[in-house]
């Protein structure tokens, strides 16, 4: 059986990779399966556990990383997030293609381990947008706001170790250059060399 292709969607804090991502999977034809992540912090209003995230404790989330079930995690600003190992494992390995939406260190980390992945940095148009997105946000306290914006701009220069750049200026333009990758990463050779060999083998044998 072909693997599945994993995608890594990442890049700095309040780039907009959530409202990017929601709306990827919004596309009527998407056939990719999303890897909810584990968090500790709290829900935010509208959030729902088992969809937007897993919300644990820092008890049950350390549990997790001792019994290394975490392909990945990351402290961020106070709160733990990661992504369970044991649902990327099956999905690849039962052929279908996952998506993560995941911070800069933890996509550093899954590289490391995945290299076969396909790495999207989402970039901000520019900096002064990316501050006035977590502004607008409203939900964060201003010190959470100057964290955020400070640990993003060291983010940026992250992007070196990534494969493609996406520039989020237009979530819809977004969306469809994910989309375009995608496509293309479906295509490349060591995806689908196997099949080849396997059907030369059969020829020769
Ligand atoms: P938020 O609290 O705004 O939902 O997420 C904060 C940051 O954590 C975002 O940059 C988000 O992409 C990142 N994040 C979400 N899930 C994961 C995960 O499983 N692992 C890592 N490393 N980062 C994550």
């Amino acid at each position: 059986m072909k693997r599945g292709v994993l995608i890594v969607l990442s890049g700095p804090s309040g780039v907009g990779k959530g409202t990017v991502r929601k709306a990827l999977f919004e596309e009527p034809d998407i056939d990719f399966q999303y890897s909810i992540s584990m968090t500790t912090r709290q829900p935010r209003s509208g959030e729902v556990n088992g969809e937007d995230y897993f919300f644990v404790t820092r008890d049950e989330f350390e549990t997790e990383i001792a019994n290394g079930d975490m392909l990945e995690y990351a402290e961020y600003v106070g709160n733990y997030y990661g992504t369970p190992k044991k649902f990327i494992d099956q999905t690849l390995a039962a052929g279908r293609d996952v998506l993560l939406e995941i911070d800069v260190q933890g996509a550093l980390q899954v590289k490391e381990k995945m290299p076969e992945g396909a790495y999207i940095f989402l970039t901000p148009p520019d900096l002064a947008a990316l501050k006035e997105r977590l502004i607008g946000r409203g939900t964060e306290a201003m010190e959470v706001i100057d964290r955020r914006v400070s640990a993003a701009t060291a983010e940026i220069r992250m992007m070196a170790n990534y494969d493609y750049a996406v520039v989020n200026d237009e979530v819809s333009l977004a969306v469809n250059r994910i989309k375009d990758i995608i496509k293309v990463e479906r295509l490349r050779v060591n995806r689908v060399l196997p099949e080849y060999i396997k059907m030369i083998e059969e020829l020769e044998a």
